[in-house]
């Protein structure tokens, strides 16, 4: 099935993304971005001729505000339901904040300015990934399936397509600072990380499934050796 991918620029030069899936039988967003960025969807979107009625499924890869925190109200300009992993719906509803474990002076920066952690439009999700369950994205026109990654938080989540496109958010970043700025080409820990030594499990779990092409949360895609190179450097953490 031939489809086509979109990268949504929630801020400039790679730094926070979110990312568009397309066939002639449907269109998904994977990820919504931080509060109030709709703007960029329906850019972005509309450089693909399409508008945010097309979209049929909103996937939110975990439940950090930068990729959760316009959920709630591209649900409703969408009319389309929010995917998330159970793990995550606690902090979706804004009844738990999260836990985070910065990975270094980037993180440390943000935890000072309260961002992470600020309110968001709160919400429940429509739909919900239980335990190691897959959930399959052909019924909206996108030849793969969600996976649960967990590792940055515990209920991340994954889109992997049949063709080696995979969409795996903040288990992994690229570039500098926030990510992006630079294509790199190299692998770095998000800002925040919870279980590191997981997170190199999911991702050779994801390689093994036949991953070739990660698109990031942060930063610049990358491709398979870059990925196991971090996998190497996260299991001497
Ligand atoms: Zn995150
Ligand atoms: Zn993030």
């Amino acid at each position: 099935m031939k489809y086509k991918i979109g990268r949504v620029p929630v801020m400039k030069f790679g730094m926070v993304n979110a990312f568009i899936l397309q066939s002639e039988m449907g269109t998904i967003l994977v990820d919504t971005g931080v509060p109030n960025c709709e703007a960029r969807f329906a850019a972005a979107l509309a450089k693909m001729g399409l508008t945010l009625s097309d979209v049929s499924l909103i996937v939110v890869t975990h439940g950090h505000f930068d990729h959760a925190g316009n959920a709630d109200k591209l649900r409703k300009l969408c009319n389309a339901p929010v995917l998330i992993h159970e793990r995550e719906a606690k902090f979706c509803a804004g009844e738990e904040k999260m836990k985070l474990c910065p990975t270094g002076w980037v993180g440390r920066l943000l935890y000072q300015t309260g961002a992470p952690q600020s309110p968001f439009s709160y919400f429940q999700p429509e739909i919900t990934v239980q335990g190691d369950d897959r959930f399959d994205l052909l019924p909206y026109g996108i030849p793969g399936y969600v996976t649960p990654t967990p590792g940055h938080t515990p209920g991340s989540i994954s889109v992997v397509l049949e063709d080696g496109n995979a969409f795996v958010s903040d288990m992994v970043a690229s570039g500098l600072g926030l990510g992006g700025i630079i294509p790199t080409g190299v692998a770095k820990r998000p800002p925040f990380e919870e279980q590191p030594q997981q997170v190199a499990t999911e991702l050779e779990r994801l390689l093994g499934a036949g991953v070739t092409q990660f698109h990031l949360g942060h930063g610049f895609k990358l491709g398979a050796h870059a990925i196991e190179r971090h996998i190497k450097r996260l299991k001497t953490l």
